[in-house]
């Protein structure tokens, strides 16, 4: 399953992130292309957080949150960007050429972790956000 994989790519994210403390919040942000169910998303990682509970107990209490992001194809044709519904259909709405990019809908990242530590509730998030970036598939 494409979401458990991710959710264990999220997982070594967030803990590096979170450096031994205990993680209370992930906010991810992906994008509809990456074709991720959010509540299969959500489901594999009460998984992880069942997994952690049992261990180093770390995820326990980590909520995930889900930023959804919608895609947005350039064409090359018409020069048009348009947001788009139907993502899997990947051509241009205005003038149907097949010659679009996405420019957005493909992210995949680990937004924010919240940590549980008096005076700092977010671990260095700039840093780990680039390093989630490429996780996936
Ligand atoms: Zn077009």
């Amino acid at each position: 399953m494409h979401e458990l994989s991710l959710c264990e790519s999220i997982r070594d994210v967030v803990l590096t992130a979170a450096q031994g403390r205990p993680v209370t919040g992930v906010t991810v942000r992906i994008g509809r292309l990456r074709q991720v169910v959010p509540e299969s998303l959500l489901f594999c990682w009460d998984a992880i957080r069942h997994e952690s509970a049992r261990g180093d107990g770390l995820l326990a209490d980590a909520e995930m949150a889900i930023e959804e992001v919608p895609v947005t194809l350039a064409c090359a044709n018409c020069g048009k960007q348009t947001l788009v519904e139907d993502d899997l259909a990947m051509l241009c709405p205005g003038c149907f050429a097949t010659a679009v990019e996405p420019v957005t809908g493909t992210e995949c990242l680990v937004l924010t972790v919240d940590v549980r530590e008096a005076g700092a509730d977010r671990a260095g998030i700039a840093d780990h956000a680039a390093a989630g970036a490429g996780m996936g598939s």
